[in-house]
């Protein structure tokens, strides 16, 4: 018997059906019954991969129209007031998008992945009732199909620990008004067959949860696992090691637990309790976040040492989290160099993964039939072939980084911005931008056209050239202080550094969900990092030749490039993270000998890429930062280094944020007046600070007065000779319309305050 298990689907299609349905409701094209019937076909389909490739547990409910947290809200009842006139799918994408009359609901990253969940909004006040339609209809759909499936849900506690109370109070006390929700719940499923699997998603398990969040976990799956005999539950985390619950769910009437053994180890460290238990132990050894092919045998290795101690036939063989997080096939891969693709494994071919170690585990090598004997063959080989071959091993390159000993810059913040101060010669309260400007169709069509090779590189260069020019001419008209040369050529601000290095390729059909119909294409880094000419120089030093200002030249920082591509599993991350800082400290000296005096490093994704447990954090943390001052130590003391990070939550981070040692920051807080930036004061930050004093992502135009009164909140906390005034973020995705006024007015309300100061 199979004992192939799989924690979630992706539902986007492999061709994007989804979200191009999606889309065109929408925008009013097409009907919601098309959106219906496109969403059913997908669940079969889906359905169907993964009974064709041997996997005995499947799951539904794992598909979603935008999210699986907003399902959950609709399950629970759990709507915000602002929404309550509306139902069905109106309601539905209303919550998801917001509509004429009400914000949409806030949106966040789930967990340390790149996927976006709604996050509920709950108040005591709600009238929790249950909506278990969507869960009953798929369940039923899958059987008719012949697929008897698991039911996946998200769990009550991390339901709680995701959510936020309209009162900004604990939500865990809503924990006894939700948990009914969930009894009445397995109830109904109790219903649907003689005998059922219900996947009770706790990610929330893997954080370092308070003794209160714990305390919960032994009377909720008491009950919940009580509620029906022919119910069996499956509670799965991920991303993490969830040892304190484990020690807690063990003694609970649960069926099994599904842990995650690649990114949590420590979950090895508790298998004895696990086998002294009745509990079936789901090992997550086949890697639900990555791309790459995985190693059967090194897979296989970690199976028996876990069936040291759990019996084997307590065991279920599965991926390490929903594949949700990984691309659909490789079958429309038709571009990638045959080698790399070897390596490669999306999440049809994980499948067949989870299969072929299933049997290998259970059965041994003599069952494989003659397909099965081939794959692992291959696989091997594969594998083989990635230890020694020449596209990933660059010798040179690990010489290089191994003796590279230039960890900082030369003379203290102090020293620097005093010489900086007289040779730049920029006002309190400089004026500048984060680096893009808008990215008009006709500049999208000019990068598309020269790819397609449908124009010239003149005529690509010469269009870009213009649009460069007109962004200094309009920066010069408004009088900005540091200008930028406004990011044309960039289609994004990783992939444009991923082409230009060595080690990275870049798929046709590596879609992964990022949020509702979004959809992000992460390059993948398979090798060693190198530079083979100047990325950015060409660009920046054209630029400067066209003004007298400063212009400011732009980078991508190591941190942000590594947490925003499949990363390669046969490194460490932070020895890729340091491949990368040795190209751009490169790139750095490259731009300042020719002539460019402050260079940006955008580092966009630093804090996204925190650990989700506390005992991680400082390693992280010492890499981060390593990589960070790697890559800016070529910057003379003359040459002036900014950063940019989009959020403006430092409290917890802001040492680290100082040790980065960037003589100046630019950070997104417009929405938050002055709050976010007081810790800065309080820890006494002796860098200089851009607090963004206007939201980019609204299209509204901010008044003079409304930035001035901005900008005194600034000065509330910092003085003027800390500051710079700049938007929260780069203008890329805003109009012209919007951003000529809005500069203007950021211009002008910096000189009438300077006036009045
Ligand atoms: N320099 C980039 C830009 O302006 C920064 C983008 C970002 O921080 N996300 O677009
Ligand atoms: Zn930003």
């Amino acid at each position: 018997m199979s004992k192939s298990y799989v924690i979630g689907f992706p539902r986007i299609g492999e061709q994007r059906e989804l979200k191009k349905v999606l889309e065109n409701y929408w925008s009013k094209n097409c009907s919601f019954e098309e959106v219906e019937k496109e969403a059913k076909a997908l669940r079969k389909r889906h359905w169907k991969y993964q009974k064709d490739a041997g996997i005995k547990y499947i799951s539904s409910n794992d598909f979603s129209f935008y999210d699986n947290v907003l399902d959950t809200c609709i399950l629970l009842n759990a709507i915000p007031k602002r929404f309550k006139n509306l139902k069905d799918e109106e309601l539905y994408f209303s919550m998801a998008r917001g509509n004429k009359n009400s914000v949409a609901m806030e949106m966040t990253k789930w967990f340390n992945t790149n996927y976006h969940y709604i996050v509920p909004e709950i108040s005591l006040e709600d009238d929790y009732k249950l909506n278990a339609s969507k869960i009953i209809n798929e369940y039923k759909e899958a059987k008719e199909l012949g697929i008897k499936t698991k039911i996946n849900l998200i769990g009550p506690i991390t339901f709680l620990g995701l959510s936020k109370r309209v009162d900004r109070k604990d939500t865990y006390e809503l924990h006894s008004k939700i948990l009914p929700i969930y009894e009445e719940l397995l109830k109904e499923i109790s219903k649907l067959d003689e005998e059922l699997i219900v996947q009770i998603d706790e990610p929330i398990f893997v954080k370092d949860n308070e003794e209160k969040v714990l305390s919960l976990i032994k009377p909720s799956y008491d009950k919940l696992a009580n509620v029906s005999k022919n119910i069996k539950i499956v509670v799965a985390t991920y991303f993490e090691h969830s040892n304190e619950a484990t020690k807690v769910l063990v003694n609970t009437p649960i069926f099994g637990l599904a842990l995650d053994f690649l990114y949590g180890k420590k979950n090895l460290n508790i298998l004895e309790l696990i086998a002294n238990s009745d509990k079936k132990l789901i090992a997550g050894v086949v890697d639900g976040r990555n791309i790459w092919k995985n190693d059967i045998k090194k897979s296989l290795a970690l199976l028996d040492e876990i069936s040291k101690k759990v019996e084997k036939e307590n065991i279920l063989v599965s991926s390490s989290c929903s594949l949700l997080h990984t691309p659909f096939t490789l079958r429309y891969e038709d571009k990638l160099d045959k080698e790399i693709k070897s390596w490669l494994s999306y999440a049809e071919e994980k499948l067949d993964e989870i299969h072929l170690l299933s049997k290998l585990f259970f059965q041994g090598k003599s069952s494989l039939n003659e397909i099965e004997a081939k794959d692992l063959e291959k696989n091997i080989e594969a594998n083989n072939n990635r230890k020694t071959s020449p596209l990933i091993h660059d010798e040179k390159v690990k010489q290089k980084v191994e003796t590279f000993t230039k960890f900082s810059r030369e003379k203290s913040f102090e020293q620097r911005i005093k010489i900086q101060k007289e040779l730049l010669k920029y006002e309190d309260l400089a004026t500048t931008t984060i680096g893009s400007f808008p990215q008009t169709a006709e500049v999208r069509k000019a990068r598309r056209d020269f790819k397609n090779k449908e124009i010239s590189k003149e005529e690509y260069e010469k269009q870009m050239k213009q649009y460069i020019d007109e962004c200094i001419a309009f920066q010069e008209e408004c009088e900005l202080e540091v200008l930028v040369h406004g990011e044309p050529e960039r289609n994004d601000m990783v992939e444009y550094f991923g082409e230009q290095l060595n080690g990275f390729a870049f798929s046709q059909n590596a879609w992964v969900q990022s949020y509702g119909s979004r959809c992000v294409k992460p390059p993948f880094i398979y090798g060693d990092i190198s530079r083979p000419k100047a990325m950015t120089v060409d660009w920046i030093t054209y630029a400067q030749s066209k003004t007298n200002k400063i212009m400011k030249g732009m980078l991508t920082g190591p941190v942000t490039i590594l947490n925003w591509s499949f990363v390669r599993d046969d490194k460490a991350r932070d020895e890729v993270s340091k491949q990368i800082a040795v190209a751009l400290s490169d790139e750095i000296d490259d731009l300042q000998k020719s002539g460019i005096k402050i260079i940006q490093v955008d580092e966009a994704a630093f804090k996204e890429g925190y650990p989700l447990r506390e005992e991680n954090i400082k390693a992280y943390e010492s890499w981060a930062t390593r990589d960070f001052k790697i890559s800016v130590s070529s910057a003379y003391p003359e040459t002036q280094i900014h950063t940019h990070m989009c959020y403006s939550e430092f409290n917890d981070i802001i040492k680290t944020i100082e040790a980065m040692d960037a003589d100046v920051i630019s950070i997104e807080t417009a929405r938050s007046g002055n709050e976010l930036l007081k810790i800065f004061k309080e820890v006494g930050y002796k860098q200089e600070v851009g607090p963004g004093v206007y939201d980019i992502h609204s299209p509204r135009i901010p008044s003079v007065e409304e930035l001035k009164i901005q900008i005194k909140l600034l000065l509330e906390v910092l003085p003027k000779e800390q500051l710079w005034i700049n938007p929260d973020c780069g203008l890329k995705t805003r109009k012209w319309e919007e951003v000529i006024p809005s500069l203007k007015n950021m211009v002008q309300a910096v000189k009438e305050i300077r006036e009045e100061i």
